[in-house]
């Protein structure tokens, strides 16, 4: 994406979310930090939904020692890898109570070395806790940043030193939470909501998603598709009722007159047939009967000119050399 897109990308989410915010609830930087280590692979409304009651308990480091690891597993049990996550919030409540007076770190390495604290969750916490530029790239991000072409990567840290060269400094406060709420509401994983989108035209990604259909549309489109089911069910059976229904057989000599009448259904000849001379009058006549006729018929039509050839086989039945003939002069 091109310098001027990145602007205008940023500029149009800005306007429609001056103030992002985090849709984690805390109520200081430690517990801050708790909820983030909590919600990795875990929904922000799950991971509130635990630490409300929590957080009205526990706030600081030592809180949360006096509490332990088997009491901090009651609250957290409903997010995911709790077990994991239980024993990582002690530890690193042990490491701030003992070696940072019980103060979260506002440096990048300092905070990565916590348990469970990757690069990620230090970008949020810096970033939200103490207003640095950081980008933490999660899934949300990595996804926008790769299908629109505003930062493409292999890696989580691709994407992110892309999107810190690429996004202009006036935006990279909220640059996480803007790409975030664009990435959770509208450009979603499964299904882009394209129609809707505010920085479609600046989008790299080509098969935009079209607006679902309304009721009244979809019972249209199904009504059209049964219609025409019906239509050709309908044109089916007047095919096979007109395939089944005798028709006349008239043949001509070469020179226009009346050479042979009969009747068939379908391909088949059937029923009587007369042989005329080419004064007019009658040769022979009879009824056609299964194998009475074989061979090769030229069929003229009333100018005299090659209509068609017939080979019929015993059982009256033409083959497709007839088909294949088309009518010549
Ligand atoms: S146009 Fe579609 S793919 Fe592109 S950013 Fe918007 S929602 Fe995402």
């Amino acid at each position: 994406m091109k310098p001027q897109a990145v602007t205008e990308f940023y500029r149009r989410l800005r306007a429609q979310t001056p103030q992002p915010a985090s849709e984690l609830q805390y109520v200081n930087v430690y517990t801050l930090l708790v909820a983030v280590v909590l919600s990795a692979q875990a929904t922000d409304i799950g991971v509130n939904k635990a630490t409300g009651p929590l957080f009205a308990r526990v706030d600081t480091p030592e809180k949360m020692l006096a509490l332990g690891e088997a009491g901090l597993k009651n609250y957290i049990k409903t997010i995911g890898l709790f077990n994991a996550k239980a024993k990582n919030v002690i530890a690193l409540s042990k490491i701030l109570r003992d070696e940072h007076k019980s103060i979260v770190p506002r440096d990048r390495e300092a905070l990565q070395k916590l348990p469970g604290v990757g690069r990620k969750t230090a970008n949020v916490v810096l970033n939200i806790a103490f207003g640095e530029p950081t980008i933490a790239v999660d899934t949300h991000i990595f996804r926008v940043g790769n299908r629109t072409g505003l930062a493409p990567g292999k890696t989580p840290l691709h994407v992110e030193l892309k999107l810190e060269k690429k996004t202009p400094a006036e935006f990279k406060q909220h640059a996480h939470h803007w790409l975030i709420l664009h990435g959770r509401y509208v450009c979603k994983a499964r299904t882009p909501e394209c129609w809707r989108c505010l920085v479609a035209d600046l989008c790299a990604f080509k098969p935009k998603s079209p607006a679902p259909q309304s009721d009244e549309a979809r019972r249209n489109k199904k009504a059209k598709i049964k219609k025409k089911a019906a239509a050709k069910k309908k044109s089916v059976k007047k095919k096979a009722a007109r395939q089944n229904r005798a028709m006349p057989f008239i043949q001509y000599h070469k020179d226009g007159s009346l050479w042979a009448k009969g009747q068939t259904i379908g391909d088949i000849l059937t029923g009587y047939w007369e042989w005329f001379r080419k004064d007019g009058t009658k040769l022979r006549s009879g009824t056609f009967k299964d194998g009475a006729q074989t061979g090769e018929w030229t069929t003229y039509d009333k100018k005299g000119r090659v209509y068609k050839i017939t080979a019929m086989k015993p059982g009256l039945k033409s083959t497709g050399k007839a088909a294949s003939l088309k009518k010549r002069s």
